[in-house]
């Protein structure tokens, strides 16, 4: 019987011999395994029916459950909640020859019941506290629902905003991206990774899944091994070695010509023979099989084979180990110790989340209850979401709005409850999010609302056509009347949860629907508008840059959207928040990054022969780093002086403004002359400080040999002499700047 599971407790203590063996000798465990065993722990299915409820029927679906009920699955995903999760445990305790506990996986990926900011926007606070604070809110929230382990971070470099996934990550650079990887990993992983409030995190996709060409999902990415190492490895490398990663997941997609899912140089040569990786790989749901259609392996027993050997350990949903692998190891095809070696890491795993002193140790109903309504998890959310947005622009201080001004509240987003929560939004309730509206009642503004038109998408994943009812224009005069009517308009469009995310790649990056036209008449009505921009991806907003005079980046900030919003619209709070993506002037531009190389015709040496575009210019709309404050900072007394191996930057940064208000003071260098051709910037450090009117501080930087190496096309790791550029300001296009030279060592 499917429920019928009896005293689990006495079961787990009952279970102390296999257990306490195995917890100090997973060698001693392997050597007692059958293959089966072996090849069982190596699997991961979905959970493909209600735990408590009847048996699924269907013959995979009913070989995959007898497998389940016998013990000999290593994983399940998708399996959430006490209950359900002590339903299948108790199958692996109760039933399996050598006990060994199954690990519970989720995607828990900014929030699992209390929604935070997505990736993107919180990488936009550049506060690193605030992000670790999240994830460790979010692990504490997940594993009182008994899940041991969360497919996140995505490190995923992405210089595309067409790739819906943009929304999931760190943005463009891989010095900010690392930075974001280390915090996050650690908030998941906390101090003790067998703690009940800790899960272990999964460094995904392995690799270059962020490049797919033309930003279309799951598409192929073809790259250089120096963007492989520079750009894209090194948020992986920093989440391991600085942070100790668990696990890795690899990815869809092919990186020249190999999937990932069986790339020996990616998974062997360099995670776990350079890196010394320790933890193990799971593949990305179904990837295995993929590669079939890949035109890389010729069957499912082919991709098995292929997957083994290129270094995958755990197979989620592809069934290629479920059905193939024992086989492969029976005829001699494959190396029994290739398996041993993936089955040690995932017991090693399992071993470190404390599933073998006790298995049942994350499963209690009651710490799931409390911990799932702790009223601090939203107070949390509302302060990483206020650092999130992103002030774009603010012409003649029209922000924040003023005490007695008459707004009109305006856009389909504006009273919108489930956009703000964003795409993978975990066990949060739909429609739980605050919304603008709310926010502004709440916070005593008083205000006429209007939508002016709707925005609609389908809600499942991966739907193809996400549009579904975006043409009604009946709203639009009368939101017209109210923004002529209005002092000031706050306007907000954008995108909902599920215009980005997996499969949601879009080739035009303007307002969806009617919200274009909607911003024209509104502007042409009462040009004292502020555009607020709800998205999971930076959009064009090039017409809005020329007609709107202030215009707040507020992506999908979470459950509290709406709170933090009217704060920092009422001036409450001073934005604060930079990007971690440069905000293309038209599609054409992508992809456009600010630490590019420069081409052999930099400049306009004469009209022509300059590279550039006939119809657009260079410059992005908003670049990297970009982000206003209602207050001013200026920074002054750049110098640079040499310390131990490396260089001490220190740059004095000046509140000029009337607000107290919080700076992301950034540090840029660019190699001169190098082996290899450098970009004409890269982030090396950054501070967040807060400051009041006219306090001033100096903030201090650091560049050993670390900041200023890179790696060669081969990975080489080189520090080479030289004259070196350094910029400081608050975003990558600052002026202020010094040059040092690097001597022979
Ligand atoms: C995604 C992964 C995710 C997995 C499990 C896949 O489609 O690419 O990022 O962790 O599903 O839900």
């Amino acid at each position: 019987m499917l429920n019928a599971f009896v005293s689990f407790a006495a079961l787990a203590i009952g279970s102390a011999q296999p257990a306490e063996e195995a917890g100090t000798d997973v060698e001693a465990l392997l050597d007692r395994m059958t293959l089966e065993e072996k090849v069982g722990q190596l699997v991961q299915f979905n959970g493909f029916w209600d735990p408590t409820g009847p048996a699924p029927t269907g013959d995979m679906e009913e070989r995959k459950f007898a497998a389940v009920e016998k013990g000999i699955v290593g994983s399940m995903l998708n399996v959430v909640g006490a209950e359900d999760v002590r339903t299948i445990q108790t199958y692996a305790m109760e039933n399996s020859r050598l006990k060994i506990p199954m690990v519970f996986a989720y995607d828990v990926i900014h929030g699992h019941k209390t929604m935070f900011p997505i990736p993107l926007a919180e990488a936009a606070s550049w506060n690193m506290d605030l992000i670790g604070q999240s994830a460790a809110v979010a692990a504490e929230e997940a594993a009182a629902q008994g899940l041991n382990w969360t497919f996140a971070p995505m490190v995923d470099i992405s210089r595309d905003p067409r790739w819906g996934r943009v929304m999931e990550g760190a943005g463009e650079d891989p010095y900010l991206g690392s930075r974001i990887a280390v915090a996050r990993v650690r908030g998941f992983q906390g101090e003790d990774l067998s703690a009940v409030d800790t899960i272990a995190a999964c460094l995904k996709h392995f690799a270059a899944y962020g490049f797919a060409e033309a930003g279309k999902d799951y598409n192929a990415a073809e790259l250089g091994t120096v963007t492989l190492f520079n750009t894209v490895l090194p948020p992986f490398k920093a989440g391991i070695e600085e942070a100790g990663a668990l696990t890795v997941m690899n990815a869809f997609n092919t990186l020249n010509g190999i999937p990932a899912t069986a790339d020996d140089f990616l998974q062997r040569d360099i995670l776990k023979d350079r890196w010394g990786f320790e933890g193990f790989v799971v593949s990305d749901w179904g990837s295995g099989r993929e590669m079939i259609d890949h035109g890389f392996a010729a069957d499912l027993e082919d991709a098995a084979r292929l997957s083994i050997l290129g270094g995958s350990d755990m197979d989620m949903e592809s069934y290629a180990y479920f059905e193939h692998l024992e086989g492969l190891v029976e005829t001699g095809i494959v190396d029994e110790g290739l398996v041993d070696d993936a089955v040690r890491r995932v017991l090693q795993a399992k071993v470190d989340l404390g599933l073998f002193d006790d298995p049942f140790r994350y499963i209690d109903e009651a710490r799931e209850a409390e911990v799932l309504s702790d009223p601090e998890h939203r107070d949390v959310s509302r302060r990483v979401a206020e650092e999130s947005a992103v002030l774009l622009k603010n012409e003649g201080g029209l922000l924040p709005l003023k005490e007695g001004e008459r707004i009109a509240l305006i856009g389909p987003l504006a009273d919108d409850k489930d956009s703000p929560l964003g795409n993978w939004r975990a066990k949060a309730e739909k429609d739980s999010a605050v919304s603008v509206v709310e926010g502004f009642e709440a916070a005593g503004i008083a205000f006429d609302h209007e939508p002016g038109v709707v925005l609609e998408t389908s809600d499942t994943n991966f739907a193809t056509e996400i549009e579904v009812n975006m043409t009604d224009r009946s709203g639009m005069e009368e939101a017209v009347r109210a923004a002529a009517a209005a002092d000031k308009v706050v306007l907000v469009l954008g995108e909902d949860a599920y215009h980005s995310g997996e499969a949601r790649s879009r080739a035009e990056l303007g307002f969806p629907g009617l919200q274009q036209e909607l911003l024209e008449k509104v502007v042409e009505a009462n040009p004292n508008t502020v555009l607020v921009v709800m998205s999971g991806r930076p959009l064009v907003l090039t017409w809005a840059d020329e007609n709107v005079p202030a215009i707040l980046q507020a992506w999908h900030l979470g459950q509290e959207s709406g709170t933090a919003l009217a704060n920092l619209l009422t001036g409450k709070v001073s934005p604060s928040g930079k990007l971690p993506m440069t905000f293309p002037r038209s599609v054409g531009q992508i992809p456009i990054y600010y630490n590019a190389l420069n081409t052999g015709r930099p400049g306009p040496r004469t009209e022509v022969f300059w590279s550039h575009y006939m119809d657009e210019s260079n410059a992005p709309l908003y670049p990297f780093g970009h982000g206003l404050s209602y207050s001013s900072f200026e920074y002054d007394r750049l110098r640079v002086r040499e310390k131990g191996n490396g260089f001490e930057v220190s740059v004095r940064l000046r509140n000029t403004g009337n607000h107290e208000a919080k700076e992301v003071a950034q540090l840029y260098i660019r190699d001169r002359v190098a082996s290899v051709s450098r970009p004409v910037k890269e982030l090396k450090g950054f501070e967040k400080v807060s400051l009041r009117p006219g306090q001033s501080r100096t903030i201090r930087f650091e560049l050993t040999e670390k900041e200023l190496g890179f790696y060669d096309p081969r990975g080489e790791f080189l520090v080479e002499p030289g004259a070196f550029d350094v910029m400081v300001g608050g975003s990558s296009d600052t002026a202020l700047s010094a040059s040092f030279t690097l001597s022979e060592r």
